[in-house]
């Protein structure tokens, strides 16, 4: 880890309409760092990532990335800069294969031996879609399609990673699965942005975490401080 700053985010305002999701939030995420954002339903935690990644336009404050201003650019922009996000709810193609999923990540790429090199060092991360390569990915479980996702957002080459609630809605041996993943990833060096409703596991797996409530951030520290800090126990963590 250095203390590089990758992504700065300062007074980020977002609204839908009349609806202000997010309300003047202040962050940053340093090179080779994991980073948790954690908060209630509702919080603003998606749209923050919606921002970040180009999907959603800021209304106010400012996005940098690797040093510059990115406030405004498309997703697609982003993508191609090494900034990827896996939305919740995975959003794989249902009616192509894993492979082909996997393929897709790639089509900003033209470097075919290391396509293949990649998806490769994809399926040592998760054997099972190794196993299950050829099977269409709408008939794969909730847990697998959320690997699938997190491996076809790797095929991009992300230089930080934001991924939405990647544990929702997973049974607890799947939840341990998608830990184990995210921490390996970390381990290779990848930057990661993880926002999570398991706040426990999120904070237990950072490097340093984020509160988030009602559009701003609340609290900042390292992850383990964080997971000690009797607000957030009781807050998040159900104590
Ligand atoms: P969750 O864990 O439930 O996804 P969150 O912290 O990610 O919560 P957001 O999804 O960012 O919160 O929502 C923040 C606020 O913005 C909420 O009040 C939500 O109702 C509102 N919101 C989110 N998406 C939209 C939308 N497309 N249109 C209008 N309001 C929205």
């Amino acid at each position: 880890m250095t203390n590089e700053v990758l992504l700065k985010v300062s007074g980020l305002k977002v609204a839908y309409g009349g609806i202000q999701a997010v309300k003047g939030a202040d962050f940053e995420v340093r090179r080779g760092e994991l980073v948790s954002l954690i908060g209630a339903n509702g919080a603003g935690k998606t749209t923050t990532l919606k921002a970040v990644t180009g999907l959603q336009p800021v209304a106010d404050g400012d996005i940098q990335y690797m040093g510059r201003s990115i406030k405004g650019q498309g997703a697609w922009d982003l993508v191609k800069q090494g900034l990827v996000m896996v939305p919740e709810g995975r959003g794989t193609f249902t009616r192509m294969t894993i492979v082909e999923n996997l393929q897709m990540g790639a089509y900003i790429r033209n470097d075919k031996a290391q396509i293949e090199a990649d998806i490769e060092r994809i399926f040592g991360i998760f054997p099972r879609l190794k196993e299950r390569a050829t099977q269409l990915a709408g008939t794969m479980s909730g847990g697998e399609q959320q690997m699938l996702a997190m491996g076809r957002a790797l095929m991009t080459q992300p230089k930080v990673l934001l991924l939405d609630e990647p544990s929702m809605g997973l049974s607890p041996i799947m939840v341990d699965k998608i830990f184990e993943v995210v921490n390996d990833i970390h381990g290779q060096g990848v930057t990661i942005l993880l926002v999570e409703q398991n706040a426990s596991r999120a904070l237990a797996a950072a490097n340093r975490g984020y509160v988030m409530e009602s559009g701003v951030i609340t609290m900042t520290g390292a992850g383990k401080d964080l997971l000690n800090d009797p607000k957030v126990r009781a807050a998040y963590l159900g104590e």
